[in-house]
């Protein structure tokens, strides 16, 4: 707790003259280097204290900075929101609000680096306000369910008790829908009863209302012991992350927490709200839509949908890939094959130019008598789900998080699929990152012995799972050594043995080249070594995934080599800004990246740490 006290004004302050007069007063006091006590006060003059409150329980040095001649008071505020200066790392209150307002002011004088501190303070001062939203719509929901409980005790009917409406109050006053408002106590309250560690990362300005409602809303079906241990961890994680990436973290925690309750809340929308939904666009265009949808029967359908679209690009169909699936899930949906677009008879429909910039899946075989090809979806699945001993989720490509039987739904199609190529990555257990990789070499056609899950029988008509960019198909297993049960030991050996295994490490701290090629262009276990250790793109706040990302060379051929510690993915667009002026990309360690934008502000991101 801080609190600064204001001289008073001087006595009996009339017209706004009078405030003139006492600071011209207050400025030649200063100039004269003495103390300002106000002159004498009448008697009804009220000293003004300004209460910071806990938020701003800082440092006096640091309090001394920014209120000092270079603070408050003085010419030079832009410093103060320099990247790391003492306005960039301030918590937020009064004073922060004070010098953002200031900067605001006049923000012309402010340098880039300056403008983005000055963004980011005023970002953490509104998380702080969602904070007291938060406190704010607690209590009022409190006081509501408190008559509510008294007038049902009292014997009351329903419907004529007070306190019965509180979600409709609120949206009427904020002018939302019951629902936004329901949805806003029931955070509120999570919040304030079980959830202090996300409260007070909303109080010290590092967590927005939106991620306060994620991690309140994946926590809501965990016991309180649970919900405690998800809040520490995701509210740590939640500061860092976007706020998909929080998402997922969250899904995939309530899965291993609760995985009845995540099965039981599927099973009951799929079957009471389960659709399809036509919707406007924002252009004025429609959308279709199917709501609450079988994970894996989702997925078969895009990928019949991809096959399909694929092979009528080749065949040199008109439009981008997005309009050409579009226009197969058209023709699927109106009763007609697809395939008829480029059979004799519609040649108009043939498009005979070249394929559009998007780049289009490789299809080995454009024949369209046959049936379609399977695929586009990388899985990556921890082994102990795999091998049945573990309910850890899968991840499917960009698309999200599968439970364990949709996992071995899938994995058992793509196996008996004769292009899926089968990869393992070993992630340590210390810290989640990939620490080697091992491509099975050609293709695989093989059934594992699954273990049954006599809850989820296979849903699905095609098999979908396979490639992503060159290889036809990749399936991609994460093998956690940490706690596997007594006999894991002979099941990976088993699995890796009749993959044929053979495990290259990937470098961290330093390198010693060993994975160096002499050629401009990484083999595909390089690019493997290189995507295992990074997922995603290596931009600062971009998920787009390592697998549709180019493997760039951070130090161009042939100055730097072709080799782990000089190749990273990044996604098309952030290629692109890496050789736009201003942007600057190192790689002081293998997989660590340091990005260096236009502002001046750097940014260093690190291998990806798996969530197995
Ligand atoms: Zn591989
Ligand atoms: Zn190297
Ligand atoms: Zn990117």
């Amino acid at each position: 707790m801080t609190e600064i006290t204001m001289p008073d004004p001087p006595a009996d302050p009339g017209p706004e003259s009078d405030f003139d007069e006492w600071t011209a007063w207050l400025d030649r006091e200063i100039a004269a280097g003495r103390n300002p006590i106000p002159p004498e006060r009448g008697p009804a003059a009220q000293g003004l204290t300004i209460s910071l409150g806990d938020a701003t329980d800082i440092d006096p040095e640091l309090l001394a900075v920014v209120c000092g001649p270079d603070g408050l008071g003085g010419q030079s505020l832009g410093q103060q929101f320099g990247q790391d200066a003492a306005a960039d790392a301030l918590q937020p209150g009064p004073v922060l609000a004070a010098l953002t307002e200031q900067a605001v002011d006049d923000l012309g004088r402010l340098d880039d680096d300056q403008l983005t501190g000055v963004l980011r303070a005023s970002q953490r001062l509104a998380n702080r306000e969602a904070w007291k939203q938060a406190l704010v719509i607690a209590e009022f929901a409190r006081r509501r369910e408190a008559e509510l409980a008294a007038a049902t005790a009292r014997g009351v009917p329903v419907h004529c008790r007070a306190g019965e409406f509180p979600g409709e109050e609120l949206a009427a006053e904020l002018r939302i829908t019951g629902s936004e408002a329901a949805a806003k106590i029931e955070t509120a309250q999570q919040l304030t009863s079980r959830l202090p560690a996300t409260l007070a990362g909303m109080a010290d300005g590092l967590l927005d209302a939106r991620r306060a409602a994620v991690i309140s809303d994946y926590t809501a079906s965990l016991s309180d012991t649970d919900a405690a241990t998800a809040d520490r961890t995701l509210s740590a994680y939640a500061m860092e992350k976007r706020i998909e990436q929080l998402a997922r973290k969250a899904a995939a925690l309530e899965m291993k927490l609760a995985p009845e309750a995540v099965r039981a809340r599927k099973e009951r929308e799929r079957r009471i709200s389960a659709r399809v939904e036509v919707r406007r666009e924002m252009s004025g265009n429609a959308s279709l839509s199917a709501r609450e949808m079988d994970t894996a029967s989702a997925l078969a359908s895009k990928a019949h949908i991809d096959a399909i679209a694929a092979r009528l690009r080749t065949a040199g169909l008109d439009g981008t890939l997005g309009a050409v699936r579009l226009r197969v899930l058209t023709e699927l949906t109106q009763g007609r094959d697809p395939l008829d677009l480029i059979r004799a008879g519609s040649p108009a429909e043939a498009g005979t130019q070249a394929p559009a910039a998007d780049p289009a899946p490789a299809v080995p075989d454009a024949d369209p008598a046959a049936p379609p090809v399977p695929a586009l979806i990388n899985l990556i699945v921890p082994i102990g789900t795999y091998l049945g001993w573990s309910t850890a989720p899968a991840q499917a490509g960009s698309w999200g998080l599968l439970d364990a039987g949709e996992t071995r739904d899938i994995t058992r199609a793509a196996a008996r699929h004769p292009a899926t190529r089968w990869c393992v990555t070993i992630i340590a257990g210390r810290d989640g990152t990939a620490i080697a990789h091992a491509c099975a070499h050609g293709k695989h056609p093989w059934v594992a012995e699954l273990p049954a899950d006599g809850r989820h029988p296979s849903r699905l008509a095609h098999p979908p799972p396979g490639s992503a960019v060159q290889s036809p198909a990749d399936v991609t297993h994460s093998a956690q050594l940490a706690h596997p049960p007594p006999n894991v030991g002979a099941q990976l050996t088993a699995l890796f043995r009749r993959l044929n295994l053979t495990f290259r490490p990937i470098a961290e701290g330093g390198c010693d080249h060993a994975s160096a090629e002499r050629q401009y262009l990484p083999s595909r276990a390089l690019r493997h070594l290189v995507r295992a250790r990074t997922a995603t793109c290596t931009a600062p706040g971009c998920l787009a995934q390592a697998v549709h990302c180019d493997i760039d060379h951070t130090t161009p051929h042939p100055a730097g080599p072709t080799c782990q510690c000089n190749l990273a993915p990044k996604c098309r667009r952030h290629h692109r800004c890496k050789q736009a002026p201003g942007w600057r990309v190192e790689q002081p360690a293998p997989g660590v990246m340091r990005w260096t934008l236009p502002s001046g502000r750097t940014h260093v991101t690190t291998p990806t740490v798996y969530d197995v």
